[in-house]
């Protein structure tokens, strides 16, 4: 079979996942199993939307129509999965699905380059499940991921798709989890494996995973494997498969190591390219502050204090800066966890849990330990140290701007590292605007802002019975005189020194 190369460049006006004449022209293989070349160019902001927009409309979808009539049925899946889909709301398929269904169907190796939010996994699961011979019991399908997190999702969206297929066993395997229970039901007969690459090293060398019958590896965000120092195990894992097998990568970023895996490993890939230009990146505000070294701290606790966030990323370049900055944040009264290598894993569990739901609002890591990390309420993610690489940056600045928000990402650069800037603004392709360490006028005004707003909430909130008028009546007051003084503030410019943190 012949190499190609298909990279998807369709301009958001001209694509939307429902626009059929878009679609048919751009998709390389729909339907047809033919590779083509077109280029096409993928705006991810209008794909989420559209997939938002069919995931909202789950439950008109499965009253229109037919399933047949669904875009998943000109692959030619069995009506068991068709169903599923119609169930969760997928009406059509996405350009990355659209592109590598039909090449992993005709049982094609396949690198694609696409980041979370493109319909990835279904990408691979869909036509993996579409080939699975149910009454094998040994795994058929490998799913490597970077973090048990994925894992637990890749399975589950894999659980999903497979709701109306009862012969079909998904057995996630990660590390933390109970060994003997993962050996019981692997006995017990699993087609789909998906798992950390540790674990499932583990389940080889002790021969509790048998992978004899395997038919498709997928390697899920492997620029993260690599990145986590889990590239021998892969490797290694690459290794013990079956001569005959499909070999299926996807990766945010083609780093050269996962180039030569690709080399190394595949056969005569398929290769897709979903861009993201313009999508991710243009929600996040990206700036950098010029700072030297001994000035970090005060200006960390500056921007902090002038700019109102909900959770917050620090990002330090080693285990004791992340405990240094911590420990002199939480001296400012702020609630602060730290993950880095030394954290477990059951705790790292915890801590992410506690970021999510508020417990605490600023989380100071270290590259490794905070990848993959995937919290709606992230919207600041401060470089207290700038990363070793522009596509560090990039992953970095990508814990903000989540699910459709905006979000806020300031660099912290020396002057021997501004010539380090260039490299990162060509990474994400747009200008890192200038930005002066917050003064004390600036800070002021925060908090006068967040106080007002804090004002306004016990306003809304005391009813407005006779008891509370006296209440109601005091806290209106405060709000003006609030009002007042911001009005005087900005028409004096006023710069009086900032008090300590309120
Ligand atoms: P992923 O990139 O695989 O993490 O998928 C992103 C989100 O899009 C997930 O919530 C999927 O359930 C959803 N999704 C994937 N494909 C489709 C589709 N064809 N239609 C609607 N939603 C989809």
């Amino acid at each position: 079979m012949t190499n190609n190369s298909v990279e998807s460049l369709i301009s958001s006006s001209d694509l939307g996942v429902q626009n059929d004449a878009a679609n048919d022209v751009h998709s390389p293989a729909a339907a047809t199993g033919q590779a083509g070349d077109d280029s096409c160019a993928v705006d991810l902001s209008a794909l989420e939307a559209d997939l938002q927009a069919s995931g909202d409309d789950a439950v008109s979808t499965t009253l229109i129509g037919p399933i047949n009539d669904s875009g998943f049925a000109a692959f030619g899946f069995a009506p068991e999965l068709l169903e599923a889909l119609a169930t969760i709301g997928y009406l059509e398929p996405s350009p990355i699905q659209k592109a590598a269904i039909p090449e992993l169907l005709l049982g094609r190796d396949l690198v694609g380059q696409a980041q979370t939010g493109t319909g990835k996994t279904a990408a691979f699961a869909l036509p993996l499940l579409a080939g699975l011979d149910p009454s094998q019991r040994t795994p058929q399908v490998l799913v490597l991921t970077p973090t048990r997190e994925l894992a637990i999702q890749v399975a589950d969206a894999f659980n999903s798709y497979a709701a109306k297929m009862p012969q079909v066993r998904v057995l996630p395997i990660y590390g933390g989890a109970d060994f003997r229970d993962q050996i019981a039901r692997l006995r017990r007969g699993v087609q789909i494996v998906v798992g950390t690459p540790g674990r499932v090293m583990d389940h080889m060398r002790q021969g509790t995973l048998d992978l004899s019958g395997l038919r498709s590896l997928v390697l899920d965000e492997a620029d993260e494997m690599l990145r986590m120092g889990f590239i021998d195990d892969v490797e290694w894992v690459l290794g013990q498969l079956p001569e005959q097998r499909q070999v299926v990568l996807f990766s945010a970023t083609m780093p050269s190591e996962i180039r030569r895996i690709s080399h190394q490993y595949l056969n005569e890939p398929a290769e897709i390219t979903i861009r993201t230009k313009g999508s991710d990146a243009s929600r996040i505000r990206q700036r950098f502050i010029t700072v030297n070294g001994p000035q970090k701290l005060e200006a960390l606790s500056r921007v902090l204090e002038a700019e109102t966030k909900e959770g917050v990323i620090i990002f330090a370049r080693t285990k004791a800066i992340t405990v240094t900055v911590a420990e002199a944040l939480e001296a400012k009264g702020y609630d602060v966890a730290v993950l880095n290598g030394d954290v477990a894993q059951n705790q790292r569990e915890r801590t992410i849990e506690r970021l999510k739901n508020g417990t605490v609002d600023v989380l100071v890591a270290t590259d490794v330990a905070a990848r993959g990390l995937d919290v709606d309420r992230i919207t600041l993610v401060v470089n207290y140290d700038i990363p070793f690489d522009s596509e560090a940056y990039v992953h970095r600045i990508g814990r903000t701007g989540r699910a459709g928000r905006s979000g806020d990402a300031i660099l912290f650069i020396t002057p021997r590292e501004r010539r380090f800037l260039g490299g990162l603004e060509r990474a994400v392709g747009r200008p890192i605007e200038p930005m002066e360490i917050p003064s004390n006028a600036t800070i002021n005004q925060n908090r006068l802002d967040r106080l007002r707003q804090r004002l306004t909430e016990a306003l809304e909130h005391t009813p407005g019975d006779e008891q509370r008028d006296e209440e109601r009546a005091l806290l209106s007051e405060i709000l003006q005189r609030v009002g007042q003084s911001q009005r005087q503030r900005r028409s004096a410019g006023s710069g009086r020194p900032a008090a300590g943190r309120g």
